[in-house]
């Protein structure tokens, strides 16, 4: 399998690249595809949530209890006095760096259930109604998420890639446990996150005139033909 130095880089050059390529065709400004490279970049790193490597999760959970920090002064702000915001934040960020990260160091199994494309969906549901709470317009909360699930497929098709011995043409065992679709071995975990995963759809913003700049021709022009057009 990658190790993490492996997948921080190809994250982050995969996601610079994507970043440039929608700022130079216009569709993101400077701040936005800035946050979708880091979007994709944290993607790279998110699918080892499951395991308990101390570094992946110190620097995941780091992550996650400071964005958590974000949305609770976001929810509260105009409605509690910043004094309590304030505390509220600090337990907010002790609960997810020290409670949260417990349960899943202790409750996930490495290579299950979030090394797959479900838990990959889950995620970028998550951050697509997330950025649109924060205020983003659908289209941009969207490519935040497109971001983060790129990063997080290009993590699954990595460590398929390095669970391959192509030296002895033999096949390690850990082949297939990678990048799959759910967890065949979990049924009843894939079947719990399959319903998370449709729930969250509804509450998604607006994805159409996200998935017309994806699907238009143009938008790829500034791949060969330079920014004059
Ligand atoms: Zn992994």
């Amino acid at each position: 399998m990658a190790n993490f130095k492996t997948h921080l880089q190809v994250a982050s050059v995969g996601g610079g690249l994507a970043a440039s390529l929608f700022y130079s065709s216009g569709h993101l400004t400077a701040g936005e595809a800035f946050l979708c490279w880091i979007m994709g970049t944290l993607g790279g790193l998110l699918p080892d949530i499951d395991s308990d490597n101390s570094h992946s999760l110190g620097i995941l959970f780091g992550a996650f209890s400071v964005i958590a920090c974000g949305f609770t002064a976001v929810a509260w702000i105009e409605i509690w006095p910043l004094a309590w915001v304030w505390g509220a934040c600090a337990l907010v960020f002790l609960l997810v760096q020290f409670g949260v990260r417990l349960i899943f160091a202790k409750f996930t199994v490495h290579r299950g259930i979030f090394h797959s494309v479900l838990a990959c969906f889950l995620f970028m549901f998550i951050a697509a109604t997330g950025a649109a709470f924060l205020g983003a317009s659908g289209t941009t909360s969207w490519f935040l998420a497109l971001f983060l699930g790129f990063g997080y497929c290009v993590h699954l098709l990595l460590d398929e890639i390095f669970g391959v011995d192509f030296m002895n043409v033999a096949i390690k065992r850990s082949f297939g446990s990678a990048f799959k679709l759910f967890d065949y071995g979990n049924m009843t975990t894939s079947a719990i996150m399959a319903v998370a995963v449709i729930g969250l759809f509804f509450l998604t913003p607006s994805y159409a005139e996200f998935v017309s700049i994806l699907f238009d021709r143009d938008t790829y022009l500034t791949l060969v033909d330079g920014v004059d057009w």
